[in-house]
């Protein structure tokens, strides 16, 4: 006797997403998540930008998902209330030798299908962002920002209203195969416990290797490592009038310490990159990291006011790549990757992952579809 018919171990806004979207399904949905309360690890510690999908390999995950995702998320915070804007963004060349990689990235993006980037000259620029410097700029029309509070909250509505339920403050310690379905072992409300399902989804972010090794290890699969890795914000604390979200170049896989606005206008500067061995939230405001901030701030935004820079918060990204390292897609590993079938486990979902939860969501929902018709 099966108790219930999916499982998803993670209440952020990848697991709240993917519940969305089984539910939606007319699935029965069981969320357990280890915090007091839903999306309060990497999804409340983001830069909250509804990305446009212009960094990212051609036909990779990450430029699929992050397309079809942004088209859903702007969708999805109109028809309930979330609070999102498309602001825009300028990406700033602000060096000659930068211009040729941004003519890249244009081109890069529009093999994604972002097709409304425009270049821009220094002086149009300036028109837009009176304080920016460069030597030359494009705009993407359709990167925005949205609440990401208020969007995990409205998962959350969604799934209960689809009788879908996230059970808080109970850590899953273990999962495994019994004949076929999987046994979940949690401690709930330090009370231990466990229940059968039909399919599990692991949605855990830093969480999901720990979870998942003992059960997949076995065979030719080899579990992707998570690896975390820092980054700090500093918000400004004064008077500004910026309207769009300006990003340097970026440097590999990170974007550079870029200038972010949220839904209510505040502007937040990062996130650094910093590899560590443990998730560790509490923020290092040391000199020399200021001194990097407005250094790297200043390329950009001239007249940067260094006693300005206020600590604000740390958000730990679960790469699944070591430094120096190439960068990975999505870790969305169904049968095809580990032969496990109606299981589906999430590795490495740093960004565009918030951007990205919506299609992922019905992503997942399409492997355990064709999982159980195969
Ligand atoms: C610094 C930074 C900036 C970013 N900026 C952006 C951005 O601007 N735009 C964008 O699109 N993306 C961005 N991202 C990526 C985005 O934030 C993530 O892709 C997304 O939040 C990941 O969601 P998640 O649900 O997978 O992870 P999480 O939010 O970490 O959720 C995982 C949940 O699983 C729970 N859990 C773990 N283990 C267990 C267990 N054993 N039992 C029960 N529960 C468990 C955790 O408590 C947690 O709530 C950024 C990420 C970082 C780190």
């Amino acid at each position: 006797m099966i108790d219930v018919e999916v499982v998803i171990v993670g209440a952020g806004v990848i697991g709240l997403a993917v519940a969305h979207a089984l539910a939606a399904r007319g699935r029965e949905v069981l969320v357990l998540e280890r915090n007091a309360a839903v999306g309060l690890e990497t999804s409340a510690r983001n830069s909250g930008v509804i990305h446009a999908g212009i960094y990212y390999p051609p036909r990779s995950l990450r430029a699929r998902l992050c397309v079809e995702g942004k088209r859903r998320l702007y969708r999805f915070c109109e028809d309930n209330g979330v609070a999102a804007s498309r602001c825009g963004k300028l990406l700033v060349a602000t060096g000659e030798n930068e211009v040729d990689r941004l003519e890249a990235l244009v081109a890069n993006a529009a093999a994604n299908g972002v097709d409304d980037l425009v270049m821009l000259t220094a002086a149009q620029a300036r028109e837009l962002e009176p304080d920016i410097t460069c030597v030359a700029a494009c705009l993407s029309p359709s990167t925005g920002i949205v609440d990401t509070h208020g969007l995990v909250t409205a998962l959350h509505g969604n799934l209960q209203a689809r009788h879908g339920q996230v059970v808080c403050d109970t850590g899953v310690n273990g999962v495994d195969r019994v004949d076929s379905h999987f046994r979940v072992r949690f401690a709930s409300g330090g009370e231990p416990g466990e229940l059968t399902c039909e399919r599990l989804v692991i949605a855990a972010g830093h969480g999901a290797t720990a979870l998942v090794e003992p059960m997949l290890s076995e065979g030719g699969y080899r579990v992707p490592r998570t690896r975390p890795a820092r980054g700090h914000y500093y918000r400004l604390g004064g008077p500004h009038r910026f309207r769009h979200l300006v990003y340097p170049m970026p440097d590999g896989a990170w974007l550079g310490t870029h200038l972010t606005l949220d839904t209510g206008g505040a502007v937040r500067f990062g996130p650094d990159i910093e590899w560590c061995d443990t998730i560790d939230y509490a923020f290092d405001d040391s000199e020399g990291r200021r001194r990097r901030f407005h250094a790297e701030i200043r390329r950009y935004w001239p007249g940067v006011d260094a006693d300005a820079l206020v600590p604000d918060y740390v958000g730990v990204r679960p790469k699944i790549y070591g430094p120096g390292e190439p960068v990975p897609d999505f870790g969305i590993h169904g049968a095809a990757e580990h032969g496990a079938e109606n299981l589906v486990a999430l590795f490495g979902m740093e960004s565009p992952g918030l951007t990205s939860s919506l299609a992922i969501g019905e992503h997942v929902g399409d492997l355990l579809d064709d999982t159980n018709t195969s």
